[in-house]
């Protein structure tokens, strides 16, 4: 389709083959993707730049913990031989740049229209296209919607009373300012033991007079160990690049390369654990969880490394009491996403830090200095809010998109995400979901999901293209089977047992349901493929002139 151009001062009229929504890793290279099928794609993003979560989340500290040679696109063997990665955990700004460099590189922004949201989408079963609408009040029509919205992308903030009476500065860690935020002589409270917490926070209190962190859940979390990355690891990985890909794609659980010992944590004596374990912390990351094959199917082994980081906190943190809070005891080690660090649980040997446990006393109020919890009163310049996403559905339910019969997503899945393959929702036409609710996504090296998933979307459009057909959606026995398979394989796991965002429990309201797959990468990417070759079995295919799929 041509672009349209506006005749009058009505708002512009557009129109394109696809309209992709967020310039992330998914959106970018899904552009990419299209633009080599010869299509017209429009990239919407509500960020200034490219980047995604990279863009967003500049808080102190912030590095990917999946490590800088796999956290990147295998899709160009001259982009993965010439980018050189500095450290073994890239750091955010880095990770930015790459993620600029990729848009030059392929010539990507000139399709990409920045500082706009899409704020509805509305599929019109007669053209069989989607009608977007912009935040610049603009309406682009265009065959397919492919959503490359992120699954951690819906900052939120827990609704606590007198938020807005706070009189000194408030930051969320995934809405970061886009300047440099020194804490230098502040009293600062940070809310949240997750991840970004858990890098953010010995930063801060390196800077902080005096520094509070509010935990109401303990978090499991291992040592980075990051440095610098050799020149030889580099060479090394170069050397063979496209086979250790494929290999991660295929052979591994979670599309990371790691070896997993084929050996139950029970099959080993106490001391060839403790040796197993303790190796898992010298090497550091979220490879730990790979000490075994069976620390996620099994309790009594998980229990065992449960206790062994255990330990290593009581040996870290010289205070018991601080020790003993810091110890988690409410959930399996990894069914809440491992948090990978540095330096965090000596932190609390630092006098400028105190843990304040906000389980035994909930944050009652923030006040207009400080805030509230139990029955004490905490005096704070700065909060940062440490406190997550509305995760893999927030920034879908964000968009009010309308389906073939007029019904929205939301109400379509009030109840929980409903995906086939967490590709495509019955009723919906046409609307892609890079990386959605029921594939691997953050149970697996993103950038490694979201290139499977970008592949999966283009043949399949190719494929229609070839066949002149322009309607794609599953059927919803299909998407029931599917649905009915993800929550079976969970909870053979002992994932659903805490109570993390995966299972949307740290959302007041939201179902809980277990969101990702939990099949693993190479399982869930033979379905696919298995599927596209069946002529899309479990989907129904047509064009514009035949009748719409039941
Ligand atoms: P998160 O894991 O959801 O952590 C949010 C924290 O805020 C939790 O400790 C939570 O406590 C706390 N919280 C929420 N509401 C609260 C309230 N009303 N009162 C007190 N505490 C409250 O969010 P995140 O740390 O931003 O991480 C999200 C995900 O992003 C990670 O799991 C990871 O997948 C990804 N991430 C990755 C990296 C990396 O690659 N290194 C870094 C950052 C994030 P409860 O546990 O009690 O709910």
């Amino acid at each position: 389709m041509d672009a349209l151009q506006p005749n009058s001062a009505a708002p512009a009229l557009r129109s394109h083959d696809a309209v992709i929504v967020g310039a992330g890793f998914g959106g970018l290279y899904m552009l990419h993707r299209l633009r080599g099928l010869g299509l017209s794609a429009r990239v919407f993003e509500q960020g200034s730049g490219v980047g995604g979560t990279w863009y967003w989340n500049r808080y102190p500290g912030a590095r990917c913990d999946v490590e800088s040679m796999q956290y990147s696109y295998g899709f160009s063997e001259d982009l993965q031989q010439d980018w050189q990665w500095s450290e073994r955990y890239a750091p955010q700004p880095e990770i930015l740049r790459y993620a600029n460099h990729v848009a030059d590189r392929f010539d990507l922004r000139r399709d990409i229209q920045f500082d706009t949201g899409v704020t509805a989408a509305r599929f019109d079963d007669a053209s069989g296209t989607w009608s977007v609408s912009t935040s610049d009040g603009a309406e682009t029509a265009a065959r397919y919607l492919i959503l490359a919205t992120g699954c951690l992308s819906n900052a939120r903030i827990p609704d606590f009373p007198g938020l807005d009476d706070f009189a000194g500065k408030t930051y969320h860690t995934g809405h970061w300012p886009h300047r440099t935020i020194d804490f230098t002589g502040q009293r600062v409270g940070v809310i949240g033991t997750g991840s970004s917490a858990i890098q953010s926070i010995p930063i801060i209190a390196e800077q902080a007079a005096h520094l509070f962190v509010f935990q109401r859940t303990a978090n499991f979390s291992v040592p980075a160990h990051n440095a610098a990355i050799s020149t030889d690891y580099a060479a090394s990985w170069k050397s063979d690049y496209a086979a250790r890909r494929r290999r991660a794609r295929e052979e591994t659980r979670n599309g990371i390369l790691t070896v997993v010992p084929d050996k139950s944590a029970m099959e080993d004596t106490a001391e060839g654990r403790r040796a197993a374990y303790e190796a898992g912390w010298a090497r550091g990351g979220i490879s730990f969880m790979s000490s075994y094959n069976d620390l996620l199917l099994n309790k009594e082994a998980n229990d065992t490394a449960c206790d062994f980081v255990r330990g290593k906190i009581a040996e870290i943190v010289r205070d018991p009491a601080v020790a003993r809070l810091l110890q988690p005891n409410d959930h399996p080690i990894g069914s809440k996403r491992i948090c990978v660090d540095t330096d965090y649980y000596a932190t609390f040997n630092r006098p400028n830090v105190t843990l304040v446990n906000v389980r035994a006393e909930p944050i009652e109020r923030i006040l207009p200095n400080g805030l509230r919890a139990g029955a004490k009163e905490y005096a704070l310049d700065a909060i940062v809010f440490a406190t997550g996403f509305d995760a893999m559905t927030g920034s879908v339910a964000k968009i009010d998109i309308h389906g073939r019969d007029g019904r929205t997503l939301n109400q379509k899945w009030v109840e929980g995400p409903r995906c086939h393959l967490g590709l495509m929702s019955a009723g919906f036409p046409n609307l892609f979901i890079i990386t959605g609710p029921g594939s691997p996504s953050v149970l697996s090296n993103m950038i490694v999901s979201i290139e499977q998933h970008v592949d999966w979307i283009t043949d399949c459009i190719a494929h229609m293209r070839a066949r002149g057909l322009d309607r794609i959606e599953p059927t919803v026995a299909a998407e029931d089977d599917w649905v009915a398979h993800v929550n079976e394989v969970a909870h053979r796991t002992l994932y659903p047992q805490a109570n993390s965002w995966y299972m949307g429990a740290n959302i007041p309201g939201k179902p809980r349901i277990f969101m990702p797959y939990i099949g693993g990468v190479p399982a869930y990417r033979q379905i696919c493929a298995e599927i596209a070759a069946n002529d899309y079995a479990g989907f129904s295919l047509s064009s514009a002139r035949q009748a719409t799929p039941a």
